[in-house]
Parts: structure tokens; C-alpha cells; sequence
């Protein structure tokens, strides 16, 4: 993937598209993010074919069927995702089932642009794959985009983009690559997120976590996730819990479980944070930036942590610590509780 980065990067939309010689191109977004999309728009001229404003989280295939009768009306032969995970979840779906080529102009530190994994939501069920198809062509990483960015919304997606890295540090299929990216990623992170919670309008906080974002992205997208993602996949599918929120409340409560049996990752992750206990690092972060920091602060009820072990155990994954009945009925009392 090419990627263009730093303040002002937006303003390269029209030649980026057109060194990828795309002729038509559908500016996707969320309708709160509208003025943003309108101003991409402006940007690509006569090369932008339209603004859709609808995408939405979990990339509902209603959705995607809209975005793709706009794309077929205009004669799209590209799209430009500016928003979130939502929009370059759309993008992404665009490009699987349709075949059109995305630009990616990230405003979250979510890191689905770096990432080959597509989603689709259908009768209230997720479901995800892998396909080279679904990557962008190019990225630009503007911080300037995310000086708007709510803190709530930066710091939860942050600790979203943490948790990709942290996974990827005990990844059967890591790599020193993947590795140096993945602590690089959270030390941007670590240090940007708190500056943030601040002083939200810091540009070069702005441009540090941006750059975490990218890093930790690259992690996810190179590497098989562990006990965290499929916890929170769980949670997010069978108790519809918002996404961004469930990975910064469940980080600190896996790597306490997961670090001890994965001393690589842990000593990674302790210099990436300045501290000899990374988890309880982790959890200071979370608390420090305001994060949630409890399952029963999302609104999960107690009798529903046993559905969700049911779910977690049914299907095999990778993890560096192998998850009883036991265990994993402990973590999630912890992370309900807040222990
Ligand atoms: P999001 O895209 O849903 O955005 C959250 C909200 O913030 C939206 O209302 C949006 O309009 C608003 N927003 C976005 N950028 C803004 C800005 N700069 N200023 C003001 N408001 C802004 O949330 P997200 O956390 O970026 O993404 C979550 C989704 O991404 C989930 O559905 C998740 O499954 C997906 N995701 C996918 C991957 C992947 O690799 N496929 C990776 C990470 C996340």
C-alpha cells in the first residue's frame, strides 16, 4: 500500500486518485461526518461522482447494497472512504463484492485501512474474512482530520488500536518486523493518547497517535489475533457492545491473563510503556484517560458472562496461555467487576 502521511496530506486526494488513474470516485462517510466528506468532494473536482453519507457501524449488507446501487448510478470506479472503521468497513465491502478500488483517508485510530480483513452484518450476525482484495491502494494519514476527533472517541479507539498491537507481540505467525511495528505502535500510543486527553488540539500529539494507529493496524493485519479480539468479537456480536469500548475495557484484563505465559511480548510491552507490569500499566492508561473500565459499565448483566464463555470455548484460536472453563469464567468476572 502506498501512504501519504502528515498535516495537509488531504489536500494530495485529487493526485493520489489520479495516480491510480481513477475517473469516478464515491466519497463514503457517516452522516456526522458529512462536511468532511463534502470537502473531499471539493478536493477530487470533476473526479468526485458523489457523497455517500450513510455507512454505519458493522457494515449492515442493506448498507452495502445502498452504497453499491450509488455506485453503479455515478459509474464509481472508485471510492474514497474518509471516517472511521465504520467508513473503511464500507469501502472495504465495496471492494469485495463490486471490485472498486479504495482510497483511505483515516479520521479514528481504529486501523482497518492497514488491515486485508473485511466485515459484513447480516440478520444481526458478523461475519469476517480475510482477501488482499479489500486493501486500500493508498492511505493518506492526515492529523489535522482528527483534531475534531471527541477525546472519548480518540482514547477508546486508541486503546482499540493497542490491543492489535499487544495480540500481534504473541502471534504464532509474528515476526521481528512485526514486533519492532507492534511496540513502536504502542509506545506512539502511549505517550500521544494522554497528550491528547489534554490538549486535544496538539497537532503533533495528533500526528503521534495517527502513527501509532498506522502501526498498530499493520500489526493486526499481519498476524492472527488471540484471546482478546475473539473476546471482544464475541462480546460485540452476542451482547451488541460498542466495539472501540469493549477492546479498552477487556485490554488490561487479557494481558494480565496472556503476558505472564508470553515473556517476549511482556518485555516488549514493558519498554514500550515505561513500566515493569504492563498490564497494570495498561490499566492505569485506561483509567488515567477516562476509558470505561468495567463490563457492567457497558451494561452487560451478570448472568451473561456465562454465554459468553460458552461462545468464547466453542471455537479454537490462538493464544499463548491455554483458556479453561475456569480461567476464562475469572477474566470475565474480573473485567465485569473492575477487580
Ligand atoms: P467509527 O468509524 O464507527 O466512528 C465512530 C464515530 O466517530 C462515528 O460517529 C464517526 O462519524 C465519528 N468520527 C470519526 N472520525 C471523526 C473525526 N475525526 N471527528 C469527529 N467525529 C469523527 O469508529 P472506529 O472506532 O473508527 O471503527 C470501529 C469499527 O471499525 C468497528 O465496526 C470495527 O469492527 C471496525 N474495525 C475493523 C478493523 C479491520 O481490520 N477490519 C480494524 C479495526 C476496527
Amino acid at each position: 500500500m502506498r501512504v501519504v502521511f502528515g498535516p495537509g496530506a488531504l489536500g494530495s486526494l485529487r493526485a493520489e486518485t489520479e495516480r491510480l488513474g481513477l475517473q469516478r470516485v464515491l466519497v463514503l462517510c457517516t452522516p456526522g461526518q458529512r462536511a468532511l466528506a463534502d470537502r473531499a468532494a471539493a478536493l477530487l473536482a470533476e473526479r468526485a461522482v458523489g457523497v455517500f453519507a450513510e455507512a454505519r457501524m458493522h457494515v449492515p449488507v442493506t448498507t452495502v447494497a445502498a452504497a453499491a446501487r450509488a455506485a453503479r448510478a455515478a459509474e464509481a470506479d472508485g471510492c474514497a472512504a474518509v471516517g472511521g472503521g465504520s467508513t473503511v468497513g464500507l469501502a472495504k465491502a465495496l471492494a469485495l463484492r463490486h471490485g472498486l478500488a479504495v482510497v483511505a483517508v483515516p479520521t479514528t485510530y481504529a486501523g482497518s485501512e492497514m488491515t486485508p480483513i473485511w466485515g459484513l452484518t447480516e440478520n444481526a450476525r458478523k461475519q469476517t474474512g480475510r482477501d488482499r482484495a479489500v486493501l486500500p491502494r493508498t492511505v493518506l494519514y492526515d492529523p489535522e482530520l482528527t483534531r475534531a476527533l471527541p477525546v472519548p472517541v480518540s482514547v477508546t479507539s486508541g486503546l482499540n488500536a493497542m490491543a492489535h498491537a499487544v495480540e500481534a507481540l504473541y502471534a504464532p505467525d509474528g515476526s521481528p518486523v512485526v514486533a519492532a511495528m507492534a511496540e513502536q505502535g504502542v509506545r506512539d500510543l502511549a505517550v500521544a493518547l494522554p497528550a491528547i486527553a489534554d490538549r486535544p488540539d496538539d497537532l503533533d500529539a495528533r500526528a503521534a497517535a495517527l502513527q501509532g494507529a498506522w502501526l498498530c493496524g499493520a500489526c493486526l493485519g499481519a498476524t492472527t489475533m488471540g484471546l482478546h479480539h475473539k473476546l471482544c468479537h464475541v462480546l460485540g456480536g452476542l451482547l451488541d457492545l460498542p466495539h472501540a469500548e469493549t477492546h479498552a475495557v477487556m485490554l488490561p484484563y487479557v494481558a494480565a491473563f496472556d503476558l505472564p505465559a508470553a515473556p517476549e511480548a511482556r518485555a516488549a510491552l514493558a519498554r514500550a510503556l515505561g513500566a515493569d507490569d504492563p498490564a497494570a500499566a495498561l490499566a492505569c492508561l485506561a483509567e488515567r484517560l477516562g476509558a470505561p473500565r468495567t463490563l457492567r459499565g457497558l451494561g452487560v448483566r451478570h448472568e451473561d458472562l456465562g454465554r459468553v464463555a460458552d461462545e468464547v470455548l466453542a471455537a479454537p484460536y490462538a493464544n499463548p496461555r491455554p483458556v479453561g472453563r475456569a480461567e476464562l469464567d475469572e477474566l470475565l468476572e474480573r473485567a465485569w467487576s473492575g477487580t
